[in-house]
């Protein structure tokens, strides 16, 4: 079976090419240059925004003292960015967002996924005894705050909330039911059915809060199971650990919410065994996340304390309960909770916008950043302290939200980092190979592994000078083939991974 219209000779949709783009494209097919660009995308793996830089570096052999700054030995090689194919070197943005460059996140996303995955089954240094501790995968959500929202059903119901009277109305006169089935790319999808009844404030500052009440929710969950171990909440680490990874998901109405894995591990930390099961252990975790109120402090003197907590729509699964036999009952599998995990961490607030119209509760909870920040600012005016708001307009465009996308707790597993690390180092092995003429493919697995995540020094310095350029292909023409490129790849693995998935071959397909 092969990728329908994948090879060498398929072509790309270009359907979004522009007049301009198509002119930059015919103009690099006809001085020569198409052949740099291909190279260069390919080498970018056709990123979006790339840094373009100007520069040089040289590679050296280091010294192998350990702790001491190594001499530098022999000069194995230099770079110069007038020999790259397009005279300028290309280096991939990076970025997380997957509306910012398609490329680069999905590189993301697949690091993201492997260091989910190695917390969840082991591998890549982490003890593969990982597999058999009780494992939850918990959604938190914000509470609601004050006016009901419209939804968008997929199962096209109209979008009347189910707790009220038929035709009872809000204070200010407003209907608390709407008639209609929204499609999800409606503006009014997640807005409240009141404006005047939402408190858009309360909202805001629950979002600014939102990482402080995940701390505290740790802090009472390693309380609780102090308390269910008998033993003092300083010797806890004795007995038993909790090691997470979070990541933050928006909801339509604008309000983040949390989905995290929690793993329990024993005495010995990672992958020991557990002293209480899954089942004990959601129990607790639901207690702790219910016990859990944050005072937000007052934006001015006027202002009132808010007790934040979080909302009553909470799911907790048990994944595995520890007794190294997967609950029949789980509908979802370790390997698709870190796939999830993995797509929303390459999101953000953009997840819910639209295209080209605004959803008008979003842009109401920025202005309200916007408010909060400008009150705070008079409030605290002349005073020494700073107040605690004092930041909220620069993370206004977050909906006030200022927490990471994605955590995880110390022990958890492998960092992305150390990740990242292996893909240069992969990459520098293949380069060095070619130079030498040998063949990657004597290397074990194991021996490969061991050699890319080793935490052993660097043996070779690369000392470089660069200045930045810009950012983004030069011209038009460039962006959408590097785009359409992207796509195409994303589809490709897309149809790999379902065919890897699929058991049974497709009737009339070879
Ligand atoms: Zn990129
Ligand atoms: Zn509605
Ligand atoms: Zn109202």
């Amino acid at each position: 079976m092969s990728f329908p219209g994948y090879g060498e000779d398929a072509p790309l949709d270009l359907s979004g090419l522009t007049d301009a783009g198509l002119q930059a494209v015919t103009s690099r097919l006809l001085d020569g240059t198409f052949d740099a660009f291909a190279e260069t995308a390919a080498a970018v793996k056709n990123c979006a925004r790339p840094v373009r830089l100007t520069g040089r570096s040289h590679t050296f052999e280091l010294g192998t003292r350990r702790g001491h700054l190594a001499a530098v030995g022999e000069h194995l090689d230099s770079f110069h960015s007038e020999h790259a194919p397009l005279g300028v070197l290309y280096r991939p943005c990076g970025n997380r967002r997957a509306d910012v460059c398609p490329s680069c996140s999905r590189t993301y996303a697949r690091d993201t996924f492997a260091m989910i995955d190695a917390g969840l089954s082991g591998g890549k240094t982490v003890s593969a005894t990982v597999a058999e501790n009780p494992l939850l995968f918990a959604t938190l959500t914000a509470p609601s705050f004050g006016s009901h929202i419209h939804r968008h059903d997929k199962a096209g119901k109209p979008c009347r909330p189910d707790n009220r009277d038929k035709g009872a109305r809000c204070p200010h006169g407003r209907p608390y039911a709407c008639p209609k089935v929204h499609a999800a790319d409606e503006a009014v999808v997640g807005a409240p059915f009141c404006e005047d009844c939402q408190d858009w404030t309360t909202a805001v500052v629950w979002q600014w809060w939102a990482p402080e009440l995940w701390r505290r929710t740790t802090i009472e969950l390693k309380r609780a199971l102090a308390k269910h171990l008998d033993v003092p909440e300083s010797r806890l680490k004795e007995r038993a650990s909790v090691q997470f990874v979070k990541v933050a998901e928006y909801q339509t109405r604008g309000m983040v919410h949390f989905h995290a894995l929690l793993r329990l591990d024993g005495t010995d930390g990672p992958g020991s065994p557990a002293p209480l099961d899954g089942i004990k252990l959601a129990e607790l975790l639901q207690k702790a996340v219910r016990k859990v109120r944050f005072d937000a402090p007052p934006i001015d003197y006027d202002g009132v304390t808010r007790r934040l907590s979080w909302g009553r729509q909470l799911d907790i699964r048990i994944i595995r309960d520890g007794d190294r036999t997967d609950d029949p009952d789980a509908v979802l599998t370790p390997g698709q909770v870190a796939g999830y995990l993995a797509k929303y961490a390459s999101k953000d607030v953009s997840s819910v916008r639209l295209e080209d119209t605004t959803r008008p509760h979003l842009a109401r909870m920025t202005s309200t950043c916007h408010d909060l920040a400008e009150t705070a600012s008079e409030f605290y005016n002349g005073l020494c302290e700073p107040n605690p708001y004092h930041l909220i307009r620069k993370w206004s465009h977050m909906l006030g939200f200022r927490g990471h996308f994605s955590t995880k707790s110390r022990r958890y597993s492998i960092t992305l980092g150390r990740l990242r690390r292996a893909r240069v180092r992969y990459q520098q092995m293949v380069a060095d190979a070619r130079r030498n003429g040998e063949s990657l493919e004597e290397i074990s697995t194991a021996e490969l592994e061991a050699r890319l995540l080793g935490e052993e020094d660097e043996t070779t310095l690369v000392i470089g000078e660069w200045a930045y350029q810009g950012t983004g292909w030069t011209n038009p023409g460039d962006e959408a083939l590097a785009l359409a490129a992207a796509a195409r790849a994303r589809e490709y693995d897309q149809w790999k991974s379902q065919t890897k998935n699929t058991n049974q071959p497709m009737r009339g397909t070879k």
